[in-house]
């Protein structure tokens, strides 16, 4: 699933494709992809020009020189492409199919063209993805309504907000916690392990539970896996494992082969219905355990 180092790159290279050129058609062929819970549709964007693309969370926030705005969510399996003729100009979102296989296919629902030759095609081969069409004074109540929490890379996340945001939950396993969106904005299961991971903390570690060091130490871990994969390139699991020669990720889908820290076999179990992978040396104990990493020096 494209998790928030994916929606940003991709982010940043259509803002550099698309940005000042206008809609000249637009098409989403399954209209349980549409969500329009105001006056404005669909093709209310017909004819505007691309004025800024920003994001909240995993939502893509296509602005225009005009109130209707286009919010773009990917879900599980969406990809977006932005094409001229068969050149690819930017690419992004989940990478199946292949960014450039020919478009369109059976799997594309959405098609924009743009003006100087520019295409904008969104493909999803499970078809949960979303264009949602607002006004741009109602964006940020809709936000509001989903409850999303504070953003990982934005100067409101302190220490303190993640301390707040996971207060809350005495009994909920810290994985779990950090994968609801309304504690912290856009971790998806691959950087909430690779977080866990780098923090010396067990995915079963009650959220509520984390002394103010390791609360100091998941806050600047989580921006540094986010940074690392937005700056670097992505985490792949091709057929959800790592090739065992990359140094990324670091935990997920490590399962079975060695810590790239001390050598002991990552395990992998469930929490809150995700695969997740962690060493079971460096990552301690779970809820009522204390880290071993605590105890050293
Ligand atoms: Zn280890």
């Amino acid at each position: 699933m494209p998790e928030l180092p994916e929606v940003e790159t991709t982010r940043r290279e259509l803002e550099r494709v698309i940005v000042g050129r206008r809609v000249v058609t637009a098409y989403v062929g399954k209209p349980k992809m549409i969500v329009e819970p105001g006056s404005l549709r669909l093709t209310d964007i017909v004819g505007a020009r691309f004025q800024a693309i920003g994001r909240r969370a995993k939502y893509f926030i296509f602005s225009f020189d005009r109130p209707a705005t286009l919010l773009v969510h990917l879900k599980l399996s969406g990809q977006l492409v932005v094409r001229r003729g068969d050149q690819t100009l930017a690419a992004g979102g989940h990478p199946v199919p292949r960014f450039d296989t020919p478009l369109p296919h059976r799997a594309t629902h959405g098609r924009f063209d743009l003006d100087d030759g520019l295409t904008l095609w969104m493909t999803d081969i499970r078809q949960f993805g979303r264009f949602i069409i607002l006004d741009r004074s109602d964006v940020d109540g809709y936000f509001a309504d989903r409850r999303l929490g504070v953003e990982p890379l934005v100067s409101e996340f302190t220490v303190d907000a993640l301390a707040q945001a996971l207060a809350p939950h005495r009994m909920l396993p810290i994985k779990a916690a950090l994968l609801d969106q309304t504690n912290v904005a856009g971790l998806g299961n691959i950087y909430v392990d690779e977080a866990l991971f780098a923090s010396r903390l067990h995915p079963l570690r009650a959220a509520a539970s984390l002394t103010p060091t390791e609360l100091a130490t998941l806050h600047t871990e989580i921006r540094s896996v986010l940074s690392y994969a937005i700056q670097n390139g992505v985490a792949e699991l091709p057929a959800g494992k790592v090739d065992p020669d990359s140094n990324f990720p670091r935990a997920h889908g490590r399962f079975s082969l060695p810590c790239l820290f001390c050598g002991t076999t990552m395990a992998r179990i469930q929490v809150a219905g995700r695969s997740t992978d962690y060493c079971p040396t460096c990552q301690g104990q779970s809820s009522t355990g204390k880290n071993p990493h605590e105890r050293v020096g």
